[in-house]
């Protein structure tokens, strides 16, 4: 399994803090089959700025001493930038990453309570790039749960989601785990991701998600988030069913 989205390098965000804490997530990420995992640090969330060439740098260390240690995963760079302003310019500057630098797929986080208005523009802007955006975690965003139309309206503009594991399983509560599932079932997702931050509270849940995926939807479903997950790395085209928006129940008058 390839896993997009994790916070496994050592003290550069709030993921593993030293050495010991990336080699027991390398541990726990092969233990749930995961062989490839990209590292995307924050970046300008408004705590912590990672610019590309210190992440390369860092990924290549991490490289070395997993094969020193013997654990059979392969990192990849990546960046999980906050949406801001300059975030266009900062990609021609070489200080924004795109995921496994392949300069195909960039990772957007939004702040967790809103959309910024500017949001439709930059997306756009990314894309004039030769970019394709991935929204991250859109499930936890309270404006997106609130408006689900935005986030149809950045898709259907061609802008892709990743949906976290732990989202689906439960771990962040039941309406984030419904909203989840009506990603799904509205095409409004295109890839499963940990986001893992340590062992613990925020681990990797990856073969728990797939598992509960499996169950709802079929193999063809997990098939299709696995092969995404390997086009992203590669700089290979996403499949992608068109959008559908997501109807409120108050809508259909069930309640
Ligand atoms: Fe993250």
């Amino acid at each position: 399994m390839i896993d997009i989205h994790s916070h496994i390098l050592p003290g550069i965000d709030d993921g593993a803090q030293v050495l010991e804490d990336s080699l027991d997530m390398a541990r726990q990420a092969v233990s749930e089959g995961i062989h490839t995992l990209i590292a995307t640090p924050h970046h300008q969330n408004g705590k912590y700025i990672n610019e590309k060439s210190s992440i390369i740098q860092r990924v290549n260390q991490l490289n070395a001493e997993l094969e020193k240690q013997k654990i059979p995963l392969t990192i990849l760079p990546g960046q999980e930038s906050r949406i801001y302003g300059e975030l266009v310019e900062d990609y021609i500057e070489g200080k924004v990453l795109t995921l496994n630098d392949n300069h195909k797929y960039v990772f957007i986080e939004f702040p967790s309570s809103q959309v910024p208005r500017y949001a439709e523009q930059l997306l756009f802007d990314v894309q004039s790039e030769g970019l394709t955006p991935i929204i991250v975690h859109p499930e936890r965003n309270s404006k997106l749960l609130e408006n689900p139309d935005l986030l149809y309206n950045f898709v259907n503009k061609g802008a892709l989601t990743q949906v976290t594991a732990g989202s689906v399983t439960g771990r962040f509560g039941k309406k984030i785990k419904k909203f989840s599932f009506d990603l799904i079932n509205a095409n409004l997702t295109h890839v499963i991701a940990s986001d893992a931050h340590n062992v613990s509270g925020r681990n990797f849940l990856m073969a728990e998600a797939m598992d509960v995926i499996r169950k709802e939807y079929g193999m063809d479903m997990i098939e299709q988030f696995y092969s995404n997950a390997l086009a992203i790395t590669d700089g290979a085209v996403c499949f992608k069913e068109s959008p559908e928006k997501i109807m409120k129940k108050k809508f259909l008058g069930i309640f």
